[in-house]
């Protein structure tokens, strides 16, 4: 299976000065482990980053014909294209952008910004009406965790696929290559916390059984792990054959650590 490592900056960081630094760092320190023929140069791993609309043009434009892929954060609701939607962006200008993929779901928009099941089920569909991939965020709370509910969130969740592909049931083909779950318990999210890899492992199972159900897609369907990666604990779940890499929040904002995380994938 493919592995992927991706970086989600968030609000992240503050100035466009900072942006450039991060990238100029990033590509420095890739193209020396392609010359050294080190882990990341050699493994089948893909990486991708996310920055904040703001700069998404110039990050896509400054990773075109690098091996990095850019990603936008979130997409409209409301419509793949134009019109009166103060302060949203449309999968069609992302993808004008240069960028090809985009983060859907995440559990600081689901909490902020009360995203529904409608809601992304319209993000989906726009954005794979734009040829965008999509990185789908999905996880449960402390307190669901606590209360062992964490695959009846999960298919909650996985609910948005499922009704998606009832109203274009044509993107089944191409949802193995357009679509990676990101697995994130929000309560490992920033914390430190982190599942045990066992944990992740067989919720990992249970979601690449579910999708495969909905698509008749034979367990191909890629999940990465999201919460507290770090270069630590990095090669603890990249060691299980459920867990095909990391979505990687704090860890992303410095060169080192979000290679160290590549390297381990
Ligand atoms: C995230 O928010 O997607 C994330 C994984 O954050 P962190 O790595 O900081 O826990």
């Amino acid at each position: 299976m493919q592995a992927w490592v991706i970086g989600n900056w968030k609000q992240n960081p503050a100035t466009s000065h900072d942006v450039d630094a991060l990238l100029n760092d990033l590509l420095t320190k890739v193209d020396a482990k392609n010359q050294a023929k080190m882990p990341t140069s050699n493994s089948q791993c893909k990486l991708m980053v996310a920055p904040s609309c703001i700069h998404l043009a110039a990050v896509s434009a400054r990773l075109a014909n690098t091996s990095i892929i850019s990603a936008a954060q979130d997409v409209s609701a409301h419509s793949a294209s134009i019109g009166a939607y103060t302060g949203d962006c449309s999968a069609q200008q992302v993808a004008d952008t240069g960028a090809t993929w985009t983060i859907l779901g995440h559990s600081e928009r689901r909490q902020y910004h009360k995203e529904s099941h409608d809601c992304l089920i319209n993000k989906l569909s726009h954005a794979f009406s734009q040829n965008l991939g999509v990185v789908f965020c999905i996880g449960e709370t402390q307190e669901q965790y606590d209360n062992g509910q964490t695959l009846d969130v999960i298919n909650e969740q996985l609910s948005v696929i499922k009704d998606m592909l009832v109203q274009q049931p044509d993107l089944a083909a191409s949802l193995s290559e357009k679509l990676l779950v990101a697995y994130e318990p929000v309560w490992a999210i920033g914390t430190g916390k982190v599942p045990t890899v066992a944990e992740v492992s067989k919720t990992h199972q249970h979601i690449k059984q579910t999708v495969a159900g909905f698509a008749d897609m034979a367990d191909t369907v890629t999940v990465l792990y999201g919460g507290s990666v770090n270069a630590d604990n990095a090669d603890s779940f990249a060691a299980d054959s459920m867990i095909d890499g990391a979505l990687v929040g704090g860890a992303s904002l410095k060169a080192d650590s979000f290679l160290a995380v590549a390297d381990a994938f």
